[in-house]
């Protein structure tokens, strides 16, 4: 049977721009695509000869040479001007370009199934205050999947071999009819890979993949604080088809401390003195995060004074320098008394009466307040 006349298949005039040319093809893909036209054996035939004849037509030195020559000048066979050799290599260009123009691209790595980037993955890392503060190196233990080792990642069982698809034609993607609109889908069949697996591995039941764990390296840089985030790229989910992998996103918990509460730089504690010390003033041991310090407490503290220690804080990451650490009194009262210590704080009280306003100046000017509330 004689090779038709390409500029007929597109039913288009010698002249046609390529604007026209590719519009003229995209029609015939549409409507020839042997996916669309499962009973039509015809179609396929069809398919190939409007694929054929936009490949030529739409090149402009192939199209002068078919012009000139005829197929004898496109045909490689035939050792024509102009063919080049390009042969039938053009194809998933050419689709990719034509069904890119309509479905706005999206179909990475320039191959003919869908390459994503692997997902993003969350690691909650639990770190006590006193490793965020001066930072540190750990180790966690993170589920991934690697390359099954039986079918050497195919996901095909050993001796035999993934074939294409036959329901997208391995583009991973298929197109449904929905009265005047084409709707592109992933594949069900393929579930977008493109490919088709008549037998499957039996250790990873096709998916060239099995679980496992990996352990990673987490280095922890120094002042991190609750809910910062530590970015591993490439750690992330492995990508489909050979697309990117994604991240890992380490994300920090920091342990609450037995002492200290952190506010940003700052560190508080509460700190709590006897009322003797309280009255009569001395010296007690704090810690810090750099290890035992002495505090002076004056005479006559009370209750909620704080005392703030410059630069025994935290430095955070993004910071300057130091925080402080803030140390809120807490006067005892005691407990537990014994006889003798009750009947000196009785003798203490009775004392301690004669001159309220000037032993107790804040209770006395409450109780006086209180008087006068109720009009007394
Ligand atoms: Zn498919
Ligand atoms: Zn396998």
């Amino acid at each position: 049977m004689a090779k038709r006349d390409f500029y007929e298949i597109l039913g288009i005039n010698r002249d046609a721009s390529d604007e026209e040319i590719k519009k003229a093809y995209r029609k015939l893909a549409m409507k020839f695509h042997p996916d669309r036209n499962p009973d039509n054996p015809k179609a396929e035939e069809q398919f190939k000869e409007a694929k054929e004849a936009y490949e030529i037509l739409s090149d402009s030195q192939k199209r002068a040479a078919y012009d000139q020559y005829g197929h004898a000048g496109v045909d490689p066979s035939m050792g024509g001007a102009g063919a080049g050799g390009a042969g039938m290599g053009g194809f998933a260009d050419a689709f990719s370009d034509i069904f890119g123009d309509i479905f706005g691209g999206g179909r990475g790595g320039g191959g003919r199934t869908n390459v994503y980037r692997g997902a993003d993955l969350r690691y909650n890392l639990e770190t006590s205050l006193e490793d965020a503060a001066r930072g540190t190196e750990t180790r966690i233990r993170i589920p991934t999947m690697e390359e099954c080792e039986p079918c050497g990642g195919t996901g095909a069982k050993k001796g035999t071999e993934a074939k294409t698809c036959p329901t997208c034609g391995g583009h991973g993607q298929v197109r449904m009819q929905q009265g005047f609109f084409s709707i592109q889908q992933t594949c069900p069949k393929c579930h977008g890979t493109g490919r088709y697996i008549p037998t499957p591995c039996p250790s990873c039941h096709g998916a060239g993949r099995t679980k496992t764990h990996k352990t990673l390296s987490v280095k922890i840089p120094a002042g991190i604080d609750e809910g910062d985030r530590i970015r591993l790229s490439g750690e992330g989910e492995h990508g489909v088809n050979g697309g990117p992998a994604g991240d890992l996103y380490v994300q920090i918990h920091i342990r609450e401390h037995p002492v200290f509460q952190r506010d940003h730089d700052d560190l508080h504690c509460e700190m709590p003195i006897s009322f003797t010390t309280a009255a009569l003033g001395g010296e007690i041991e704090i810690p810090t995060l750099d290890g035992a310090a002495r505090l002076k407490i004056p005479t006559e503290t009370q209750s909620g004074k704080v005392f703030r220690l410059r630069g025994k804080g935290i430095k955070g990451i993004r910071s300057v320098g130091r925080g402080d650490l803030m140390c809120h009194v807490m006067v005892e009262t005691p407990v537990n008394l014994t006889d003798r210590q009750k009947e000196l704080l009785r003798e203490f009280e009775s004392i301690s009466q004669e001159h309220a306003e000037r032993h107790n100046p804040r209770a006395k000017g409450w109780m006086d307040k209180v008087k006068d509330f109720f009009g007394s």
